[in-house]
């Protein structure tokens, strides 16, 4: 991000040094700063980032299912970062000030920049679904696996008959989430899968489709096409099906 004029105009309030500052340490801004970080003769660079973990994503669910351990997918930002040339500071950006080239963090630090990278990721959307927030449970943080975790642990103790776990969204993380779900859960438990389209994984190929529903059939994961979920409340789903609610 660079505002020329502005930049013109500070250019004498703000240190020939400042660094590249670099918002967000996921995938992308991580990445950012090593990749700018192995250029010869390369500016300051300074990480800001508010976990003090990297995490890596795509391992998420062998954490979920304890064929890996926290510290295998989440390394510590200051171990990865140590001796490559980028600074890190554990702290969020609440403003960013375009004018002066400043960013202002929430712990009242204001440090200027003399390029920005923003890479703050997504969050989660839960598309004005009545209940989401509130009553499901989200699968991105290591928070969310232990609370995860937790679940599958006192649904397979107390094993009660015809108790159900749903998993919405039949793409690539929901099919691979039930199979590890209805693994974890050791058949105590229905896993259904719900999925508003006509099948699951729209984007991949027939192979891969079909590699899928054989792993959700073996789980007995119940995938229930054409189903929106309208709400949800403790306890329980309203879901608009082929056969109405
Ligand atoms: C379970 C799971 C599995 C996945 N598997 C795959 C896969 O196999 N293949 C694939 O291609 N993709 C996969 N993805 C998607 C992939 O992880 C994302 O596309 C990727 O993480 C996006 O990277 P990012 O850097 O843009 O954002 P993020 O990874 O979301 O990182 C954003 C970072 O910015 C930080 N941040 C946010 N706001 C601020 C702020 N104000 N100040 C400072 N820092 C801030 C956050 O703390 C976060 O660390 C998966 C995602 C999930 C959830």
């Amino acid at each position: 991000m660079r505002n020329p004029e502005a930049a013109r105009s500070q250019a004498a309030v703000t240190p020939p040094t400042a660094p590249v500052v670099i918002v967000g340490g996921g995938f992308g801004g991580l990445y950012t700063a090593l990749a700018l970080a192995e250029r010869r003769q390369h500016p300051p660079i300074l990480l800001i980032e508010p976990n003090d973990r990297f995490l890596f994503l795509p391992l998420l669910y062998e954490l979920l299912s304890g064929e890996l351990r926290s510290w295998e997918i989440a390394p510590r930002y200051d171990s990865l970062l140590a001796g490559k040339g980028v600074a890190w500071l554990q702290d969020r950006v609440v403003r960013i000030d375009a004018q002066s080239s400043q960013v202002h963090t929430a712990s009242g630090r204001c440090l200027p920049f003399s390029r920005l990278v923003l890479a703050t990721g997504a969050q989660a959307n839960d598309f004005g679904i009545p209940g989401v927030a509130e009553y499901s449970l989200g699968f991105r943080t290591l928070a969310d696996v232990e609370r995860l975790q937790r679940l599958t642990k006192t649904l397979k103790q107390r094993a009660r008959p015809l108790q159900r776990l749903a998993v919405v969204g039949a793409g690539a993380s929901g099919v691979e989430l039930a199979c590890k779900l209805a693994d974890q859960l050791q058949g105590s438990t229905i896993v259904d899968l719900i999925e508003q389209g006509p099948g699951l994984l729209p984007q991949a190929k027939a192979f891969n489709r079909e590699q899928a529903e054989q792993a959700l059939q073996r789980r007995d994961v119940r995938l229930r096409t054409h189903t929106r979920v309208e709400a949800v409340q403790p306890g329980g789903l309203t879901l608009l099906g082929p056969a109405g609610s």
